[in-house]
C-alpha cells in the first residue's frame, strides 16, 4: 500500500481508472485513445501504463480488424476470480476472468445450521472442480468475494442477526481468506445482488435502486449515486425488521410484527401449515400459481407488506427502481402487482409515479454473481 498522495498511489489509481474502464466496455477491449477518452487520462499516461501492465502479463493487445488500430484487454492468463454466496439452504460459487466476465457457476444445498469451517471446505471443493472445468488451478485465483446472509458491520464480524447459527461471532473475511489463500471481501449477500443487478442485470443505467432479495430473511442493497450504499455502520438496508404491526406475530430476531415475521419463507410455510405441513416455498409458489386459494392469498398478502415497506424506502431515498429478487421473486407478477400496488397507495406521488418495480434479471445468481464483481476489488495490480 502506498502513502496517499505519492507517484505510487498515483500510479496505482490511475492504473486501476484504465483497467475500470476496460471491464465497463461491453467487449472488455477498447483501443488505447478509447481508453483515454474514457479515463479523462493523457494518451502518454494511458501508453506508459498499458506498456506496464502489458509487460506484467495483466493486459494484452492485438490488431483489431477496421480502424480502431491495436485493441487492448485484460489478459486471461492474469488470473481468475470467484464468488461465494452462502443462502439460508444453498452455496453457491461463481467463476470469472479478471475483465468481469462469467465463465461458470455451481450450485449445491447446504443446511443452514452448518459450522462456517465446513461451509468453507465445501465452497473450496466446489471452486477446485469449477477452476479445473477452465483448464486452471488454484493458483491462478486471484481474489474472492463472499456474500452472507447477515449484517455485516465494517468490522467484518457475524453477529447475532444471522440466520446462519455456525457464523455467529465470526470474523468472516479472515476465517474465508485463510481457507482460500488469497485476497477476499466479505459483504451482505443482498448489497452483493444490488452490485450484480446494477452492473450486469435489470438496473444498468440506474443510479439509485434497491434490490430486495426475499427469501427466508428479507435482505436489501441499496445503489445510490451509483455505488453500493453501506451506511455509517456498514449495515444499511435491514428493512426485514422493520416494524409492520406492534402487535404482530413474534420475529427470531426478538421484536414483534417485523416485515420478515410476514413475508419471509419460514413464516409463509408455519402459516400454510394448516392446509398443507412440510411444503417448500417452491411447492408453495407453483400451488399459488395453480390458483390455490390459500397459497395466492399468502403471496398477495406478502406483496401488501412489501409494497408498504418499498414505498417507505422509495419515499425516504428517492429510488427509481426496486429490483426483486430471492426465492419469492418465482411468484411473478401475482408478486409484483401486488407490490406495484402498495406502493401506489403508500409513495409519495411524484416517487409512485416514479419508481420501477422490476424482477431480477440474474435470478437467483444474483448474489453470487456480485460476490465475483466485488472479488474484482481486491485484485491487485502488477507495480
Ligand atoms: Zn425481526
Amino acid at each position: 500500500m502506498s502513502a496517499p498522495g505519492s507517484t505510487a498511489s498515483l500510479r496505482t489509481a490511475n492504473q486501476r481508472r484504465v483497467v475500470e474502464a476496460l471491464r465497463a466496455d461491453r467487449e472488455s477491449e477498447l483501443s488505447q485513445a478509447e481508453i483515454a477518452r474514457a479515463t479523462e487520462l493523457a494518451p502518454a499516461t494511458v501508453s506508459g501504463i498499458v506498456k506496464t501492465l502489458s509487460a506484467a502479463g495483466f493486459l494484452e493487445s492485438e490488431r483489431g480488424a477496421g480502424r480502431r488500430g491495436a485493441m487492448v484487454k485484460i489478459a486471461r492468463s492474469a488470473g481468475l476470480v470467484a464468488g461465494v454466496d452462502f443462502g439460508h439452504s444453498h452455496l453457491q460459487i461463481a467463476l470469472g476472468d479478471l475483465a468481469g466476465n462469467v465463465l461458470g457457476t455451481i450450485s449445491r444445498p447446504l443446511k443452514n445450521d452448518h459450522d462456517h469451517a465446513e461451509g468453507l471446505a465445501l465452497a473450496a471443493e466446489l471452486l477446485d472442480n469449477l477452476l479445473a472445468g477452465q483448464g486452471a488451478e488454484h493458483p491462478d485465483l486471484r481474489a474472492v468475494g463472499m456474500g452472507l446472509p447477515a449484517p455485516i458491520s465494517d468490522g467484518g464480524t457475524i453477529d447475532s442477526g444471522s440466520i446462519l447459527p455456525g457464523w455467529v461471532g465470526v470474523d468472516a473475511a479472515k476465517v474465508a481468506r485463510a481457507r482460500f489463500g488469497v485476497p477476499t471481501l466479505v459483504d451482505n449477500d443482498a448489497n452483493l445482488g444490488a452490485l450484480a443487478e446494477h452492473a450486469l442485470g435489470v438496473g444498468v443505467g440506474s443510479t439509485s435502486m434497491a434490490y430486495l432479495k426475499v427469501s427466508s430473511g428479507v435482505g436489501c442493497g441499496l445503489i445510490l449515486g451509483g455505488k453500493v450504499f453501506r451506511g455509517g455502520l456498514g449495515t444499511a438496508g435491514e428493512i426485514g425488521h422493520l416494524t409492520m404491526d406492534d402487535l404482530g406475530p413474534l420475529c427470531r430476531c426478538g421484536s414483534r410484527g417485523c416485515l420478515e415475521a410476514y413475508v419471509g419463507a419460514d413464516a409463509l410455510i408455519a402459516q400454510f401449515a394448516a392446509r398443507q405441513p412440510d411444503i417448500t416455498m417452491t411447492e408453495l409458489i407453483g400451488l399459488a400459481l395453480d390458483g390455490d386459494t390459500g397459497a395466492r392469498r399468502l403471496i398477495e398478502d406478502s406483496a401488501q407488506y412489501l409494497g408498504r415497506a418499498a414505498a417507505i424506502l422509495a419515499n425516504v431515498l428517492g429510488l427509481e427502481l426496486i429490483v426483486i429478487g430471492g426465492d419469492l421473486s418465482a411468484a411473478g407478477d401475482l408478486l409484483f402487482d401486488g407490490i406495484r400496488n402498495g406502493i401506489r397507495r403508500h409513495a409519495l406521488e411524484p416517487v409512485a409515479r416514479i419508481v420501477r418495480v422490476e424482477q431480477a434479471a440474474l435470478g437467483d445468481k444474483s448474489s453470487a454473481i456480485g460476490s465475483l464483481l466485488f472479488a474484482l476489488e481486491a485484485v491487485e495490480l502488477p507495480s
